[in-house]
C-alpha cells in the first residue's frame, strides 16, 4: 500500500538516480499534520487579484486576514484596484509585490467574477504569467469565479465559462512540484461561505484535491455561516460507515481529530478491528451490516444511547465485485446495488423520517471517479458511484428546507488495501497519471470529507468534490 518509487526518488541515492536517468521526481506532498488553526496562513505571503471591489474581493481580503497571510498586490496592476479598494474598507493591510522580488508567494488568489466579456479575461493572463516560473512547492493557486445561471447576461456565462477550462490547465501544468490550482464557484449572496472554503483549499487539508470546481451556493435555509473556530467539530456526534479500516478508519479519525465522537459502523465479522480503531479514538463501535433492512433505526437508536441526535453521517462503506457485464451473476450485481447505493438511501430515508438529524447535520457520501470515467469490469459500481452524485445534488434541493446539508466525495486512485490489489503495470499507470503523479492516501480523503462535514461548507451542498490529484481517468 506504499508508493516504492515516490519515496525511493526522495531518498539521496533515488534522487541521484532519477537525475541522471532524468526520470520525473512525483512530488513530496506536503499534508496536514494537525487540526485546522485559525492563523493557517501565517507565514505566508498570499497574492490576491480581482477584477473589481465587491463583495468576492472583500470576503476574500477578510478571509486572508484572518487566516494571519501577509497580503500582497500585484505591482504590476493586474488585479490591483479591486482589492486595494476592499482591503482599505476592511482595514487590512496589504503591500506591493515585485514580480521578480525573490520572495515567491506560496499562495494566490484571483477573484474574477465580475469579468463580464473576453477582454476581462485578460486579467488571468497578467495576474499569473509574471509568476508561475517561480512558484514553490506545495504552493496554492485558487481562482474565484461565478456559476452558470448566476451571471446578468449571456457574455458574463461565457467568460464565467472559461474558468473551469482554465483551472484544469493550470492544475496539469503545476503540479508537478505539488502546487495545486481550483476554482471556488460562488453564487451572488453566497460570498459569506468563501472563508470555509478558502481555509481547505489554501491549506495542507487538500494536498491531493486539485484541477476541482467547487461550488459555494449558500447555506441551507436556518443555517448561519459560523465564524471560523479551531476543533470545529467540538460537540458534534458523527456516524461513519465502514469504519473499521481503510478510507473509513482515516474519516473516523480526522472528524475525532476535529473534536467529533465517532460512532464507527461496520459489519459484525470486523467487530474486534473496528473496537481498535474506535478505541484509539474514543469513538464508539458498532457492528451492524448497513444492508440490514433497520439499519438507519438502529443507528438512530445507537445516537440516542449517546444521549444525542447525528449532526454528521459519512456513508462510506463500499464494496467492489468486478465483472463483466456479460459474465456477472444477478447476486453480484445486487449486492453492489444494495450496500453502495440502496443503503445509503434507506438509511437516510430512516434517519429522516425518525427525525434522527441533530440541526444542521451534514450528510457526506462517497462516490468515486469511477462513476463519472466508468471502467470496464465495473459496471455494478459505476452505476451506484454515479447515482450518488446525482442522489446528493438532488436530496440536497429536498433537504434544503431542513436545514440538512449533502455533499460528495469522489475519490481517485488511493493507497488501500483495494489498490493494492491490482495487477503491478497498471496499478503504476493509475497512480502516475494525475496532475501530482502519484495515488493519494485515505488521510485525503478523509480531510475532504471532514472539510464537507464542518461548517467549513456551510455554503457548499449537493456538490461532489472529486480527491483524485486531477487524474486522467474521469477527467
Ligand atoms: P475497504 O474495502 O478497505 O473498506 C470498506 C469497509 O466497509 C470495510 O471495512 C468493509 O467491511 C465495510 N463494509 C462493506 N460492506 C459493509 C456492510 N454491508 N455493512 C457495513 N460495513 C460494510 O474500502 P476502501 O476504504 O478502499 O473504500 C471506502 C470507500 O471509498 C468505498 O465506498 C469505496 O467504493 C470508495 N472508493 C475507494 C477508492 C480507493 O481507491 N480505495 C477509490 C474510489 C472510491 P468488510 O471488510 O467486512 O467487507
Amino acid at each position: 500500500m506504499a508508493d516504492k518509487i515516490l519515496e525511493f526518488v526522495h531518498t539521496s541515492t533515488g534522487k541521484q538516480i532519477a537525475a541522471a536517468l532524468g526520470l520525473p521526481v512525483p512530488p513530496m506532498l506536503k499534508r496536514a499534520k494537525a487540526g485546522y488553526a485559525e492563523k493557517s496562513l501565517s507565514n505566508s505571503n498570499a497574492l490576491v487579484g480581482a477584477s473589481a471591489f465587491g463583495p468576492v474581493a472583500s470576503a476574500v481580503v477578510k478571509a486572508l486576514d484572518s487566516m494571519g497571510a501577509s497580503i500582497k498586490v500585484s505591482a504590476d496592476l493586474a488585479g490591483l484596484d479591486g482589492i486595494k479598494q476592499a482591503a482599505a474598507k476592511a482595514k487590512v493591510d496589504v503591500s506591493i509585490s515585485q514580480a521578480d522580488n525573490g520572495v515567491p508567494e506560496t499562495v494566490y488568489v484571483l477573484d474574477v467574477t465580475s469579468a463580464a466579456n473576453v477582454a476581462d479575461l485578460r486579467l488571468l493572463y497578467d495576474f499569473f504569467n509574471p509568476r508561475l516560473r517561480k512558484v514553490p512547492s506545495n504552493s496554492r493557486i485558487v481562482v474565484i469565479g461565478r456559476p452558470r445561471g448566476d451571471c446578468k447576461d449571456a457574455l458574463a456565462e461565457t467568460a464565467q465559462s472559461s474558468l473551469p477550462g482554465f483551472i484544469r490547465s493550470l492544475a496539469k501544468e503545476s503540479g508537478k512540484n505539488g502546487t495545486t490550482a481550483n476554482l471556488i464557484q460562488v453564487k451572488t449572496g453566497a460570498e459569506n461561505g468563501i472563508e470555509g472554503a478558502l481555509r481547505f483549499f489554501l491549506s495542507p487539508h487538500s494536498a491531493f484535491v486539485t484541477g476541482q470546481v467547487l461550488p459555494v451556493v449558500g447555506a441551507p435555509k436556518g443555517v448561519k455561516v459560523a465564524a471560523f473556530s479551531e476543533k470545529p467539530l467540538t460537540g458534534k456526534l458523527a456516524v461513519v460507515t465502514g469504519a473499521a479500516r481503510g478510507i473509513g478508519a482515516a474519516i473516523a479519525e480526522v472528524l475525532a481529530r476535529e473534536g467529533a465522537t465517532v460512532i464507527g459502523v461496520d459489519r459484525p465479522a470486523d467487530e474486534s478491528v473496528l473496537g481498535t480503531t474506535m478505541s484509539s479514538i474514543g469513538g464508539v463501535a458498532c457492528p451492524l451490516d448497513i444492508t440490514d433492512a433497520d439499519a438507519g433505526k438502529k443507528l438512530a437508536a445507537v445516537a440516542a444511547q449517546k444521549g444525542g441526535k447525528i449532526d454528521i453521517i459519512v456513508h462510506n462503506a463500499g464494496i467492489t465485485r468486478d465483472k463483466m457485464m456479460r459474465n456477472m451473476a444477478a447476486h453480484l450485481w445486487d449486492m453492489v446495488l444494495d450496500v453502495n447505493l440502496g443503503a445509503i438511501v434507506r438509511c437516510n430515508d430512516q434517519l429522516l423520517a425518525g427525525d434522527a438529524f441533530g440541526v444542521n447535520a451534514r450528510i457526506v457520501c462517497i462516490s468515486s471517479i469511477g462513476g463519472i470515467a466508468g471502467n470496464a469490469g465495473q459496471t455494478n459500481y459505476a452505476a451506484t458511484k454515479s447515482a450518488v452524485i446525482g442522489y446528493v445534488d438532488a436530496m440536497a434541493k429536498q433537504l434544503e428546507g431542513k436545514g440538512i446539508s449533502i455533499n460528495a466525495i469522489a475519490p481517485g486512485f488511493i493507497e488501500t488495501q483495494m489498490t493494492a490489489a491490482i495487477p503491478v503495470v497498471t496499478r503504476e499507470v493509475a497512480r502516475r497519471l494525475s496532475s501530482l503523479s502519484q495515488g493519494g492516501l485515505p488521510v485525503d480523503i478523509a480531510e475532504a470529507v471532514t472539510f464537507m462535514a464542518s461548517p467549513l461548507a456551510a455554503g457548499v451542498n449537493g456538490a461532489t468534490l472529486r480527491v483524485c490529484g486531477q487524474n486522467l481517468v474521469g477527467a
